[in-house]
């Protein structure tokens, strides 16, 4: 089983993606939770454009990807869990959980510092929310990713096949939690407990500051009730919110490719961050 799915990795995880993405882009035309204010398809023009030219930029520059680091790092016994002996399938629960925290804090950083906000607010500045932003990242802070899940497997030692899951688990949550759709009000009270909603992530994609400081997770709920960063719902309802950056509204910045690629370079160094808001301006 383990052999097969290590030899069919490219495949079993495009399988995923294209299956996910078909689901979700089925259930957003079926039942829409907003109405876009750009069209469909010049959203997924662009937004599918840059995903096409990051995976690209990827393949070029990391041919093995984090799986391939990840054999390296187990042949060569680097990393936390090929130090310690524990049951398999713990290990594999535990790899899966803490790369989970990593990218939680990551996402808390990116919004911090203020130059990774410079590139983190591509994803931000889409004007609508459905599942082609889950995937909308600048090239810049996808090699950022990169690197910081290297140098998390070089500490921690996961198996293969659990980043393998990990990789799998965080590109269908990412489609599934940004998709603009509703699920029903108990369904997503239950599913929250341990999951990130769509409803649940979409107040992360607000205008309003306090609001997109919040709900940092992309796979489980747990960290921003533990840390104290979750919020419930926005203020204007999802409906009625704003999505996006206050101050980048034009499409041609932040719908069409070249504005997107473009858009970490633009403006002061010092513009909108966590603790960096600007009252005066408001
Ligand atoms: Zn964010
Ligand atoms: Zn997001």
């Amino acid at each position: 089983m383990q052999a097969f799915i290590l030899a069919n990795e490219a495949v079993i995880r495009l399988g995923f993606f294209l299956g996910i993405f078909a689901l979700m882009a089925t259930w957003e035309i079926l039942a829409p939770r907003r109405i876009l204010t750009i069209s469909k398809s010049i959203r997924w023009l662009n937004n599918i454009g840059l995903v096409a030219f990051n995976t690209f930029l990827l393949r070029l520059l990391f041919p093995a990807a984090a799986v391939g680091f990840a054999a390296v790092a187990s042949e060569q016994g680097w990393g936390l869990f090929n130090l310690i002996e524990l049951p398999f399938w713990l290990v594999v629960l535990l790899s899966v959980v803490i790369m989970d925290f990593v990218i939680w804090l990551q996402h808390v950083m990116v919004h911090a510092v203020p130059l990774l906000w410079r590139l983190h607010r591509v994803h931000h500045a889409d004007l609508d929310y459905d599942l082609t932003t889950g995937a909308r990242f600048h090239p810049l802070e996808i090699l950022l990713s990169m690197l910081i899940k290297f140098a998390t497997i070089m500490v921690l030692g996961p198996p293969v096949i659990a980043v393998i899951i990990f990789e799998i688990v965080l590109n269908g949550m990412a489609m599934f939690n940004h998709a603009n759709v509703k699920l029903p009000a108990g369904l997503d009270r239950l599913l929250r407990w341990f999951f990130v909603t769509p409803d649940m992530h979409r107040v992360h994609h607000s205008v309003e500051d306090d609001e997109a400081n919040s709900n940092f997770g992309f796979n489980l709920s747990l960290w921003d009730r533990l840390f104290g960063t979750y919020r419930d719902q926005p203020r204007a309802g999802h409906e009625g919110m704003t999505i996006g950056i206050r101050k980048l509204r034009e499409p041609k910045q932040v719908a069409w490719l070249p504005g997107l690629l473009m858009l970490p370079f633009i403006g002061k160094l010092s513009g909108y961050t966590i603790n960096r808001r600007q009252w005066d301006e408001e």
